[in-house]
């Protein structure tokens, strides 16, 4: 088989400490994959005066995949704008998507969450629009579109179908406003009638908030607008471990960029004490995405063994070991 051509974003802090684990990782199970590596963030911007240097959009243009880790977002300052919403953009990635599975051995309140959250991520009142009105009073504009709607909820129902899902539950506040997240749920509906077998059904948002935390193994597929799915997205990581094991990706429909949940935390940079899991995970749902489901299954079954058997564990998941020492681990498993 020919080696799949795919981008490769090291990412700031501890984000090369944690891809080149993943890769490191991938390769030991088989699979094939030629990385094209670009650098983004803070790193491009050190070397090369930007943070979104021409050949990284070049090379996903070409590859159609990405395994990025975190990058540094300024804030204020002199900051450069952030690379994620530049790619988010560019690549028109409409889909923010992440698994939340419960793992073995690693002790959280919860035993048997499977659930996907399917966010949207390109308007809401992530669009950006504020102004001030008058001295005191300002304005931050919500923006749905029928468009939008449409398209990520065909999405959630085809990944619903895809995964032999049960159900797809709409969370909204229509409730309260009635025209934006009444025209995201009127296209919820209007899609869910074309998947019959998908049991389709709507929760207001704080009532799925308390459920969540009461019985999350009753939910499925999630489906959210951008601001409620931002925020639910991470109480479902809390569900399961948190940060340092929850895989995401963000779906165009011409590029797909695989990212870990987690940020550069500058904390633990550069001290072989991140848990590369996470980005782990993200490099097993690009495997999947290219089709490279032995190689993908082989290094989920290898973590799962190595989380059960509780002796390689980071400190974020109450262990001792660092990231080299887990990389070894699952690479001797595998
Ligand atoms: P963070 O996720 O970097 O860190 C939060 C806490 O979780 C820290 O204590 C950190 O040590 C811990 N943590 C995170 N990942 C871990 C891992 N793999 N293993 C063990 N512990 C881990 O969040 P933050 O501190 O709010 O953000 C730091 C920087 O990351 C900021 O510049 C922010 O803009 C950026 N960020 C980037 C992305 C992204 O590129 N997708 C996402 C979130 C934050």
């Amino acid at each position: 088989m020919m080696p799949r051509a795919a981008t490769l974003i090291p990412g700031d802090g501890i984000g090369p400490e944690v891809v080149d684990a993943a890769v490191r990782v991938m390769e030991a199970a088989g699979a094939r994959i030629a990385w094209d590596v670009q650098l983004a963030g803070k790193a491009a911007f050190e070397k090369l005066g930007t943070p979104i240097p021409e050949p990284l959009i070049a090379s996903i243009r070409r590859t159609r995949v990405a395994l990025k880790g975190p990058l540094e977002t300024q804030i204020g300052r002199v900051g450069y704008r952030s690379v994620n919403v530049a790619l988010r953009k560019t690549f028109d990635l409409y889909a923010n998507v992440r698994p939340i599975k419960s793992l073995p051995g690693v002790r959280t309140a919860f035993s048997d969450v499977d659930l996907v959250v399917v966010r949207e991520s390109t308007e809401d009142l992530y669009s950006g629009i504020e102004h001030q009105i008058a001295p005191g009073v300002v304005e931050s504009v919500k923006v749905i579109t029928a468009r939008a709607s449409r398209r990520i909820a065909r999405f959630a129902f085809e990944l619903a179908r895809r995964e032999h899902r049960r159900g797809v539950v709409a969370i909204h506040k229509a409730n309260i406003m009635k025209l934006s997240d009444g025209l995201f749920l009127a296209c919820a509906r209007k899609v869910a009638k074309q998947y019959p077998r998908i049991r389709y059904t709507e929760l207001i948002v704080d009532n799925a908030c308390m459920q969540l935390v009461r019985r999350p193994e009753d939910f499925d597929v999630l489906l959210l607008e951008n601001l409620y799915g931002d925020i639910v997205s991470d109480l479902c990581a809390g569900l399961v471990g948190g940060l340092g094991v929850v895989p995401g990706a963000n779906f165009g429909a011409r590029a797909a960029i695989f990212e870990a949940v987690h940020g550069t935390a500058p904390d633990i940079a550069g001290k072989d004490m991140a848990n590369p899991l996470a980005v782990l995970f993200s490099g097993v749902m690009l495997l999947r995405h290219v089709g490279q489901t032995r190689p993908a299954g082989r290094i989920e079954r290898a973590a799962r063994r190595l989380l059960a058997e509780g002796r390689t564990r980071t400190r974020d998941l109450g262990g001792k070991a660092t990231t080299s020492e887990v990389v070894k681990r699952l690479i001797a498993r595998l």
